[in-house]
């Protein structure tokens, strides 16, 4: 499921009162929660999400004095993920000296009222960790605040949560990786003459995988250059039946029909 993002207008929120540090890359993530009393009643209505973090965005800006609520992104019990700073830009919320590791998200529980993340901000937290990992170029990390600073932050159960690795709520395994492409192997693969060797054979066992009548041999001839033809067409690419960069990673990346 994509990231169901409340975007900085949908919430109405405020303009920021400065310039953001941009943020080049991070580490990855850690994770945050309220500090304070979350109504359970926020369970039941998300309008009470998105007061909250009107408020929490109030207080980061009158409170702390910052330019902006300090966390890049804010999940809710709804599984929406508020934008707060948002990609590239250094959160405020991880103590000094730390911001610039790793993007801040906040998981809408607190020490009071709401402790248990619902599945929702589980989920939401997680949304937004693979968001900031495909857009915003953050690694694999996920922590808590209190890793490296001296704070309860994200308070036990999501802490105990993240010592556990962050798993997907009601799976015991994360979802499988999406394939991926094996590297190009550095020769345009065509016809005539033959062409053999373990990448032609790697390439006709993928094609074989997206249905193409082929003979996985490692040998490219006529036939392999005809399913290249055909899959080139089917793709709408440059139809010349030699398989280069663009063909090969389509082999994989392309959804399959
Ligand atoms: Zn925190
Ligand atoms: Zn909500």
């Amino acid at each position: 499921m994509a990231i169901d993002l409340v975007l900085r207008r949908d919430w109405h929120a405020r303009e920021r009162h400065g310039d953001y540090t941009q943020l080049d890359s991070t580490k990855g993530v850690k994770v945050h929660y309220t500090g304070g009393r979350v109504e359970p009643g926020i369970i039941g209505d998300h309008a009470v999400c998105v007061s909250l973090v009107q408020s929490i965005q109030g207080y980061h800006m009158d409170g702390n004095g910052w330019i902006d609520i300090g966390y890049s992104f804010v999940a809710c019990p709804h599984r929406k993920v508020f934008e707060g700073r948002g990609l590239h830009h250094l959160p405020a919320a991880n103590g000094a000296g730390l911001n610039a590791g790793h993007y801040a998200v906040l998981g809408l529980v607190g020490n009071a009222g709401l402790v248990e993340p619902p599945d929702g901000v589980l989920h939401g937290i997680l949304d937004a960790v693979e968001y900031v990992r495909e857009r915003g170029n953050a690694g694999k990390e996920i922590k808590g605040h209190r890793d490296g600073y001296s704070t309860d932050c994200p308070g036990e159960p999501l802490y105990a949560w993240v010592k556990r690795g962050a798993p997907r709520p009601g799976g015991s395994t994360p979802p499988p990786d999406p394939p991926t492409t094996p590297p190009f192997p550095g020769r345009l693969l065509k016809y005539p003459p033959v062409m053999r060797g373990e990448d032609v054979r790697t390439w006709q066992q993928q094609m074989k995988v997206r249905g193409f009548e082929i003979d996985v041999d490692g040998a490219y001839g006529s036939g392999s250059r005809d399913v290249c033809l055909r899959f080139q067409r089917e793709q709408g690419i440059d139809d010349d039946g030699i398989v280069g960069p663009t063909t090969w990673r389509l082999s994989w990346e392309a959804p399959l029909t």
